[in-house]
């Protein structure tokens, strides 16, 4: 037996949340379908959105799963593994649903570099994003693990917090760097240090430093790592969404409301692109949400009007 909705939101983060209480308020019969794995699950502390600066991740999602209910959406911890044209979703327990429109907010994963040590302390000692964790750790020790050239961006942008940092250049050699790249990091003051890192140096529970295969080891205090962004887009692809590639990924191509090619089909928060903060998610979940309902209304006057 298919339950039937008016529109389904997969992923119950905040672009999902959001896209959802737009759409209860404005009495529209929505399930969202939410695995429960948000991507800063590891982060003790949310930072940035304003009015919530420094609010656990969970305690935000719990917020907002609590002022969905309020308007009647209905929330199913579950997983989507399939999906047809005609907006049929398959979830893991075999249950199906269906509706007119769809939300996809499944988000991004990171894959972190495999280093021992790195995924143990991700979202504690060792961070990815300056704007979320930078202020925090200012003017400690920092290390940038660089995994492709493209890391040396990320050791200039962290000199903003700290004016004590070493990038290990890890698995790129000192002659993939550019001329641009040596005068940045020169006038930032950014120490570049040649030579694979073998493992982290932990110490009662606290990352102390870093050790390379040479057996030589560095004392830092934070170490900044970039994990390959695994956007969670397996759905979209079974829709026939069309996707442009980005070094960070592959992104839907959408409209300024989110919309992708597939009519009828919506995306926001980390699956649509990899610079969307908690406070972008919720934002792209709002528009959508607000556009599906205006998109549903005009669609039902326009039939009623033709008949
Ligand atoms: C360690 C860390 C710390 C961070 N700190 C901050 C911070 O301080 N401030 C900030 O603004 N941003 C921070 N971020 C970024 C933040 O995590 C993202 O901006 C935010 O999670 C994006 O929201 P989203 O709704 O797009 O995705 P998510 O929050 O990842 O939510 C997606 C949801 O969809 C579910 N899902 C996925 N696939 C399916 C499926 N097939 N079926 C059902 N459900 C599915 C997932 O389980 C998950 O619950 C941090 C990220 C990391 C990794």
């Amino acid at each position: 037996m298919t339950e039937t909705y008016e529109v389904i939101v997969i992923g119950g983060g905040a672009a999902g949340l959001s896209a959802a209480l737009v759409l209860g308020r404005a009495r529209r019969r929505t399930l969202v379908v939410d695995a429960g794995e948000p991507r800063n699950a590891p982060a003790a502390h949310m930072q940035g959105y304003l009015t919530r600066d420094g609010m656990p991740p969970a305690e935000f999602l719990a917020t907002g799963r609590e002022e969905i209910a309020r308007y009647g959406v209905e929330l199913v911890r579950d997983h989507a593994v399939d999906v047809t044209g005609d907006f049929t979703v398959t979830l893991a327990s075999g249950r199906t649903v269906q509706a007119r429109r769809l939300v996809v907010a499944t988000g991004l994963k990171d894959e972190l570099p495999p280093v021992p040590g790195v995924a143990e302390r991700f979202g504690r000692d060792v961070l990815h994003c300056p704007y979320c964790h930078g202020w925090e750790v200012r003017d400690q020790a920092f290390g940038v693990l660089a995994t492709t050239p493209l890391s040396v961006h990320q050791a200039l942008m962290v000199s903003q917090w700290s004016k004590d940092v070493t990038l290990f250049l890890h698995t790129v050699g000192a002659a993939e760097l550019s001329g641009d790249d040596v005068r940045r990091l020169s006038a930032a003051g950014v120490r570049v240090v040649p030579g694979e890192v073998r493992e982290l140096v932990v110490e009662n529970d606290r990352f102390t430093g870093v050790r390379l295969t040479d057996d030589t080891t560095y004392d830092r205090e934070v170490l900044f790592v970039a994990p390959r962004a695994v956007p969670q887009n397996g759905l979209l692809e079974k829709l026939g969404a069309e996707f442009r590639e980005t070094p960070f990924g592959a992104y839907p191509v959408l409209d300024e409301t989110g919309r992708t090619t597939v009519p009828g089909v919506w995306a926001a928060g980390n699956v649509m692109g990899f610079g969307e903060q908690v406070v972008n998610a919720a934002a792209g979940g709002y528009r959508a949400g607000a556009t599906i309902n205006g998109d549903l209304l005009m669609t039902d006057l326009d039939t009623a009007s033709r008949v």
